[in-house]
């Protein structure tokens, strides 16, 4: 989950966890810290991402489908505040792990494309599924997690 400058952005994610809770056939078996992360481009936004466990017994689009109906739920793609366009998206509902091992078809890919490259995305995941693997690479999320980790601070990757 993530979460742009439209609002306070950890009143949206806990929100966003609310929303999940409550939907039928979704079981939220945990919610990860909220971690705010550095501004980012030009514009200086402020995120905050987190990472919730669920368990459902939806199909991989359907549970996309119901994410994007939260997105929308929260602002994404409405335009006017105060005058000014918002690009920015209010909340971004991502799946980055499934049970069912890889998906892909044209609207979406399990495990998520950028997952590997992103801490933002891992440091949550990590906290709420640590021993769970990426079934493309084998590695454990802690593992992906503490590689990330080591190659921010400028150290040689290992593995
Ligand atoms: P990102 O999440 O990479 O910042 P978007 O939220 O704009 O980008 O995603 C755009 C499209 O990505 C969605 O409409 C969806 O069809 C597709 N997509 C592909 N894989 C996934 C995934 N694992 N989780 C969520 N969306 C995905
Ligand atoms: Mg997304």
């Amino acid at each position: 989950m993530r979460v742009m400058d439209v609002g306070p952005p950890r009143a949206v994610l806990v929100a966003a966890f609310d929303a999940l809770d409550h939907e039928a056939g979704i079981a939220l078996y945990a919610r990860a810290p909220i971690v705010d992360s550095a501004p980012l481009g030009p514009s200086h936004r402020r995120y905050a991402n987190s990472a919730a466990l669920v368990e459902c017994d939806l199909a991989p689009l359907q549970l996309l489908a119901l994410l994007q109906r939260i997105e929308r739920r929260f602002g994404r793609g409405r335009a006017q505040r105060r005058g000014q366009l918002w690009r920015a998206r209010a909340l971004d509902l991502d799946i980055i792990l499934w049970s069912g091992g890889v998906w892909a078809s044209p609207d979406l890919t399990i495990p998520h494309r950028e997952m590997r490259n992103r801490s933002f995305v891992v440091e949550p995941a990590c906290a709420v599924a640590g021993a769970w693997r990426d079934p493309v690479t084998g590695l454990t999320l802690a593992h992906i997690s503490a590689r990330l980790g080591r190659k921010r601070k400028g150290a040689h990757p290992k593995g």
